[in-house]
């Protein structure tokens, strides 16, 4: 989801005035009436990566976008809730998983979308997993397994790529960057997005 361009005042629902308000550098929506100036800024996704006995949790998608096509929990962060308790809720809700959060794992920025996604480890308290409402269905994969021809979005082939590299090398790492998309191609490839500013972090043994 993009985070949407306000059209209404959310005080007062008459339409907005798109102007640059006074001290400041960009174009808002500016309640003509109010004054409530209305910011866009991005989301906050959080999920996890679960793992166990060499494979990976993965739900594959009963909601738009990218309906059937796969993914580890993840959603959208409430409010008065932490990111880590967050993903531990999404966690539950698409994959019916009760997790403990172990420690991030990467923090990626989307900025063509305006979304944060922060994914953390986790591990499984309970072996039973089941499709949530927002799933189809889930499945632990091995990593030969992984169907990266399906796989929902870019930002799920990075994190899976990463987590793949940091398991064959055996270095635990966490991870730092953004998918900034080159405005060639499709956004929806992984392949068009320039991951030059990728920050991993080697953590001791
Ligand atoms: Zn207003």
């Amino acid at each position: 989801m993009i985070v949407p361009i306000p059209v209404h005042c959310m005080a007062c629902g008459i339409e907005l005035r798109n102007e640059i308000p006074s001290g400041e550098d960009r174009t808002r929506g500016v309640c003509p009436d109010c004054g409530t100036i209305h910011y866009r800024n991005p989301k906050i996704v959080v999920g996890t990566i679960i793992e166990d006995a060499g494979r990976i949790l993965l739900c594959r998608r009963a909601i738009e976008p990218a309906e059937g096509l796969w993914t580890p929990p993840a959603g959208f962060l409430e409010m008065a809730e932490s990111m880590a308790a967050g993903a531990a809720r999404e966690t539950m809700e698409e994959a019916c998983a009760e997790v403990t959060i172990v420690r991030t794992f990467a923090r990626i920025d989307l900025t063509r979308i305006g979304q944060v996604h922060e994914m953390f480890l986790a591990r499984l308290e309970s072996p039973d997993v089941a499709a949530g409402a927002e799933s189809h269905e889930v499945r632990w994969f091995s990593w030969d397994e992984i169907p990266w021809q399906q796989l929902a979005f870019p930002v799920v082939e990075w994190v899976l790529r990463l987590r793949a590299e940091d398991l064959a090398s055996g270095q635990e790492r966490i991870h730092r960057g953004c998918l900034h998309w080159n405005e060639v191609g499709s956004p929806l490839s992984l392949e068009n997005y320039d991951l030059g500013d990728l920050q991993s972090l080697v953590l001791a043994p």
